[in-house]
């Protein structure tokens, strides 16, 4: 069957075939990426094989020809990858249309924003763009459908040089300022949320703590690895029993003496925890009741054991996990030095909160970016629907939300690099930011009608996705009230019986 050239319904659509009429025409076939699909597609899908499949859930992608695939069974089984073979059809996400309020989405236009950003910042933010736009959406619905941690495009994301974020370049980072390093996040937010997540952990958060609270021989020996994107760390706070209540870690650490220190307790929700090469442990000295935290690596460590947290139904291919940790011992060199009480990790997540902000930003962008080039192309009584006037209305406030929100990440970020902002601007600036792109989110989801519950559509996917950005670092509600204990001066975080 030669490939699709044009939608018949639409005649408008000057002949190029909209991603709805080959999700329809996908969903009637039965199948994913198949001998009937167009080169593109089969050149797509075998650059997928490089991707390991041994993490995702259910055994593996379906329209790879591998893992869950019952011979003979491919005209009766759930579409999986067709979402993802859309992606690969278009080619590229639609180009970003951010409009002259931020001065940027003018074709040509050398520098996006150019108030706003530094050539250098201005550069990055570019190639990442391309990256993703290119590279990450062709295959990110995939993986977010199997919810396999994206191993190719996470080393492919290490070569463009901007691991570790603000890492200095002594160590192997990128030495980008926190505003470049926001950048990074928001551009992979526009196209996945998952990736981006990955990558604020592993690149900004773990990267940042090791270079602010690590000794040099851990400097030495993980940033440079973790910086090329070599290798994937993680950082482990959270625990069943302390979540929204994260300085109640029960998570022991025991000095038995001769320099060694045995680890008792479990971490949950913990992301990149079943890929990573070094975890950041938080626990608390078991006779002083100090916080402390180890740079464990679970590979080689007797007593650590990681499970991958199933089922999750937004941020589908960054890995979470439990963590097992019984009786294992380190020893004193895993230690970090620099951190003395629990303010030591709430300094690392002021700053990691400011790279969470760019997060919704980019979602947004992405969704309106999607939203804009359907509603002009889908065709309903005989009309495309941006011709109404309620779509209209909904659509600019999608774009008025992203403005906004921009503006707002950007603001932080500045005033945060010159030391002008606090950990309560960063909580209240994560916790808006979330309000409105979870509005984005939701408008965006109803544009698309049904095919807004599609991850392939990147829609659905992205608005599962902004869910979990809403509650991760600090959830909405707990990021609202330490914003409101810094404004008032009275804490209502501890609610009293
Ligand atoms: C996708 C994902 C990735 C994550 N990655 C990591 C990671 O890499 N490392 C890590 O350490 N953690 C991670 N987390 C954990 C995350 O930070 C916690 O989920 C979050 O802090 C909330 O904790 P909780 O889930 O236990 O919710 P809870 O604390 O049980 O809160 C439940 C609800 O109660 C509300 N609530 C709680 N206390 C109060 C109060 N005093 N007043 C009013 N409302 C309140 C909350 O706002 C929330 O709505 C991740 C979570 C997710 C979902």
């Amino acid at each position: 069957m030669p490939p699709e050239k044009t939608n018949p319904k639409n005649k408008n659509n000057g002949g190029v075939p909209t991603w709805q009429t080959l999700a329809h025409k996908r969903l009637l076939l039965g199948g994913g990426v198949n001998a009937h699909d167009s080169d593109s597609a089969s050149a797509s899908s075998s650059s997928l094989l490089d991707v390991p499949l041994a993490v995702g859930e259910g055994g593996g992608a379906s329209s790879l020809g591998v893992g869950v695939g019952i011979p003979g069974a491919s005209s009766v089984r759930e579409d999986g990858g067709a979402s993802a073979s859309i992606a690969n059809r278009l080619g590229r996400f639609p180009a970003s249309q951010e409009g002259a309020l931020l001065g940027g989405g003018v074709p040509g236009e050398e520098c996006e924003w150019p108030d706003l950003l530094t050539s250098k910042e201005c550069q990055v933010r570019a190639r990442v763009r391309e990256y993703c736009e290119t590279k990450v959406f062709t295959q990110a619905a995939e993986l977010w459908e199997n919810a396999i941690h994206p191993k190719a495009l996470w080393e492919g994301l290490g070569a463009l040089g901007v691991g570790g974020g603000t890492t200095p370049s002594a160590y192997g980072g990128a030495g980008l300022s926190l505003v470049g390093a926001g950048l990074v996040n928001m551009e992979l937010a526009r196209v996945d949320g998952s990736l981006s997540a990955i990558y604020m952990i592993a690149g900004c958060l773990v990267t940042n703590t090791i270079v602010k609270l690590g000794s040099e021989a851990q400097k030495k020996k993980y940033l440079t690895q973790l910086c090329a994107h070599r290798t994937v760390g993680s950082w482990a706070l959270t625990e069943a029993e302390a979540g929204s209540d994260a300085s109640g870690l029960r998570t022991l650490a025991t000095p038995l003496g001769g320099g060694l220190w045995q680890l008792d307790g479990r971490k949950r929700w913990i992301g990149n925890a079943p890929v990573a090469s070094v975890i950041i442990i938080w626990a608390r000295h078991a006779e002083t009741g100090n916080t402390l935290a180890f740079a464990v690596e679970p590979g080689s460590t007797a007593g650590v054991s990681v499970k991958t947290m199933r089922g999750k139904v937004g941020l589908r291919a960054i890995q979470n996990g439990e963590i097992f940790l019984d009786g294992a011992t380190v020893k004193e060199e895993a230690r970090l030095p620099g951190v003395k009480s629990f303010a030591d990790a709430a300094g690392v997540l002021a700053q990691s909160r400011v790279m969470v902000t760019w997060q919704p930003v980019g979602l947004a962008q992405g969704l309106y970016d999607v939203c804009l080039r359907h509603v002009k192309e889908r065709m309903q009584f005989g009309v495309p629907l941006a011709a109404s006037q309620v779509v209209q209305h909904k659509l600019m406030l999608m774009r008025a939300n992203c403005n906004a929100m921009a503006l707002y990440a950007w603001r932080l970020t500045r005033r945060f690099e010159q030391g002008e902002a606090s950990g309560p601007d960063a909580t209240l600036a994560k916790a808006w930011v979330t309000l409105r792109g979870r509005e984005c989110a939701s408008i965006g989801r109803e544009l698309l009608g049904g095919d807004g519950l599609l991850a392939g559509s990147h829609v659905g996917k992205a608005f599962a996705d902004m869910e979990a950005y809403y509650t991760y670092e600090g959830t909405f509600d707990i990021n609202l009230l330490v914003a409101g204990r810094a404004h008032t001066g009275i804490s209502a975080i501890r609610p009293r019986m």
